[in-house]
């Protein structure tokens, strides 16, 4: 059997959409000084096979950016519609032409938004953003490059918003979810790192919570797990993280993995 291909995975952004610190709150995680409980909105960058892949692009996508010196994406994987997940897609202009995919709805979202870099309306002289659809179970390739790679979307359910994940290889991403259907399950089986959102403490209607996220940690069964999209209800990073089972983790800003 060939080695999988080395991947690496680097948390650009581990917040839900308010952030954390929430602004203008006094509560200890919000006042920690501890840099792993300063988070960013939800964003990922995936290093495999000499390309790179951006997962969501929230409003702090520039910053990151400028942190994790960004200067391509070979595509952008949207998981929704939502600003935190796309906020900051106006940024990726200086990068050069790119792809982006995602559903048609969210697609509809892109162009309504940025109307002025597709079609007739684009702006002379501005790079090129393709948009290219994504359904679920049906497998994207990235044909450009050494080796072409591939990306299997998976339906993650929202509260009642239908909206994407995505594995790549031993790799899955999965945010927002509060919910995931039973293929979606067995299409998680085999990975070895499994990155899901879990949001605070205290269940919430459309997001999994810290409890619900190690049940479905446990039922994938990947070697990692990596939880993401925090409101400042997870508690204080270092107390919270030492309470999960083995081989699960908080993430957090600037983390990288390598797998
Ligand atoms: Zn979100
Ligand atoms: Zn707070
Ligand atoms: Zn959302």
């Amino acid at each position: 059997m060939e080695n999988p291909p080395f991947m690496k995975l680097t948390f650009l952004g581990t917040s839900t959409s308010v952030g954390v610190p929430l602004l203008g709150c006094g509560c200890e995680v919000c006042q920690s000084k501890d840099p792993r409980d300063f988070r960013l909105r939800c964003s990922a960058l995936l290093e495999t096979d000499g390309r790179k892949i951006l997962i969501d692009c929230g409003p702090d996508f520039r910053m990151q950016a400028l942190r994790h010196s960004i200067t391509h994406a070979d595509a952008v994987l949207l998981t929704h519609e939502h600003y935190d997940h796309v906020g900051g897609l106006d940024d990726v202009r200086p990068l050069g032409n790119t792809d982006i995919f995602a559903e048609e709805r969210v697609l509809g979202a892109v162009r309504r938004v940025m109307p002025y870099c597709f079609g007739e309306n684009r702006y002379p002289g501005s790079p090129v953003i393709t948009l290219h659809e994504a359904r679920p179970g049906e497998t994207l390739s990235l044909s450009d490059g050494e080796s072409p790679l591939s990306i299997l979307p998976l339906r993650v359910m929202h509260n009642k918003l239908p909206i994407l994940g995505y594995r790549i290889g031993d790799f899955a991403y999965i945010t927002d979810a509060s919910s995931l259907p039973e293929e979606t399950i067995d299409a998680l089986k085999g990975v070895r790192l499994l990155v899901l959102n879990a949001l605070q403490l205290p269940a919430h209607p459309a997001h999994f919570s810290l409890g619900e996220s190690v049940e479905i940690a446990k039922t994938v069964g990947a070697e990692q797990t990596f939880f993401t999209h925090f409101s400042h209800k997870i508690g204080l990073h270092a107390l919270t993280d030492a309470s999960l089972p083995e081989g699960m983790h908080l993430a957090y800003d600037n983390l990288t993995v390598e797998f």
